[in-house]
């Protein structure tokens, strides 16, 4: 179990002071100058050496993903966006931090954007964050009153301007490039890549988008060194990492833990376990709504890492576990996340735009059963002409949770179409 003193978020629970003066005494913004003064290349390198891999669902390497950005500038600016959007349903780990320990967010992002050239760093924060918004921004004024942001932030020889944009509530949007878009005041909508956002991102300038907790664990990596970070979790699955668990455990949370634990310790340490013990668990989305579910089976040896459940045709993703007990409606459960990428599509590419519609009517049926046995292949068919055809993941997003819901359940959907013929009752949808 991760030990207390290496707990990179000391203030999860909002239990402490999350004010400047507090953060401080928690040890934030503590020699920021100096890790600055270690010079770009030295924490890109460091934060390599860490194995920080984005903590926003890709898993890339965060470090890796810096040295992309351009060393001398043509004359662009250089940006750095954070993706504060965390709309995947499961997920609420980000908001944890922006409400109650801002300012680790804050110190990263001057420092992330640093390493990156980068004057001025935008948080995009999800629209129904309200109350994290207002927590964030009264962080960053704090920083500006005591010369942490601003002309020569942290008397670190660096002018670092902060700022954050609110969203309006669209899912679509914590797509990096749609994200962007949104930014400059558009529509919501994917950028076909190649230009990556490095080479031609927000405005046309280099840019990064990192994920809220990619950033945020940063300045305590520096501090503590990367040896410490890589210390924890499998090789290549390095560090502590946030995990939120809902769903039919006893006590659903957010908490910080050491990569690569096991599901079962997971659950049971901290969550009071699965509802009714965990013969009675299901099935398990272990990283937000848009990974395959993972059987009863496979979740008593799943160790949450981004390799070990890749093994398992699923993803770590947001590491946003979803439990489901023996009274879920699997095929309801993933009929209504259907439901939800059918709504947030935006239209612009036609596999998604239609396939997303067409996979939900053909779930409608399935969770009542009112289907032939065929369909089912059908619908597999259709999930692997949407998966890989589209210009961003959401159809890759909207399609794995159907495909996973028949690799491990085709029984109980055949079990549902047999019943309707036959008038059974026993394999009926949930009401
Ligand atoms: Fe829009 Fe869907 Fe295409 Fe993404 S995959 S760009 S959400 S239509």
């Amino acid at each position: 179990m991760l030990k207390d003193q290496d707990r990179i978020f000391t203030n999860l629970y909002g239990m402490h002071d999350r004010s400047l003066k507090g953060a401080m005494k928690r040890g934030h913004w503590n020699g920021t100058a100096e890790i600055i003064k270690r010079g770009r290349d030295t924490i890109i390198e460091q934060v390599k050496a860490s194995g920080l891999r984005g903590r926003g669902g890709a898993g890339f390497p965060t470090g890796l993903k810096w040295s992309f950005m351009p060393k001398q500038s043509d004359g662009r600016p250089a940006y750095l966006v954070i993706n504060a959007d965390e709309s995947e349903p499961g997920t609420c780990k980000d908001r944890e931090i922006m409400r109650h320990d801002p300012h680790t967010l804050i110190e990263g992002a001057l420092i992330a954007s640093f390493a990156m050239g980068a004057n001025a760093c935008y948080i995009y924060i999800r629209g129904e964050y309200i109350r994290e918004r207002e927590a964030l921004q009264a962080a960053i004024d704090e920083c500006y009153d005591a010369g942490l942001l601003g002309k020569n932030a942290a008397k670190s020889g660096w002018d670092f301007d902060c700022y954050l944009h609110h969203g309006a509530g669209a899912y679509i949007c914590g797509e990096e490039t749609a994200l962007l878009e949104s930014l400059e005041g558009k529509k919501g909508m994917p950028r076909m890549k190649p230009p990556f956002p490095a080479g031609s991102g927000l405005y046309g300038c280099p840019t990064t988008v990192n994920n809220v907790e990619s950033i945020a664990v940063v300045p305590t990596i520096l501090r503590r060194g990367a040896d410490w970070f890589a210390s924890f979790g499998r090789p290549n699955n390095a560090g502590t990492k946030l995990f939120g668990i809902s769903g039919h455990v006893n006590a659903p949370c957010v908490v910080e833990e050491a990569m690569s634990i096991p599901l079962k310790e997971l659950l049971e340490r901290h969550c009071g376990g699965v509802r009714g013990g965990w013969k009675n668990l299901k099935a398990v989305i272990p990283g937000g709504s848009s990974v395959p579910l993972l059987t009863q089976t496979q979740c008593d040896d799943a160790i949450m890492d981004f390799d070990w459940l890749r093994e398992q045709r699923s993803g770590l993703g947001t590491a946003a576990v979803i439990v489901m007990d023996q009274s879920t409606d699997i095929i309801k459960a993933i009929w209504r996340l259907s439901k939800f990428y059918k709504h947030e599509s935006c239209g612009q590419c036609t596999p998604c735009r239609e396939g997303t519609g067409w996979m939900m009517r053909v779930m409608d049926r399935l969770v009542r059963g009112e289907a032939e046995i065929e369909e089912i292949d059908m619908l597999l068919s259709v999930t692997k002409q949407v998966e890989g055809h589209t210009i961003c993941a959401l159809g890759d997003a909207a399609a794995w949770p159907i495909q996973g819901l028949i690799r491990a359940f085709r029984d109980e959907i055949e079990d549902r179409i047999k019943a309707r013929k036959t008038g059974r009752t026993g394999a009926m949808a949930a009401e």
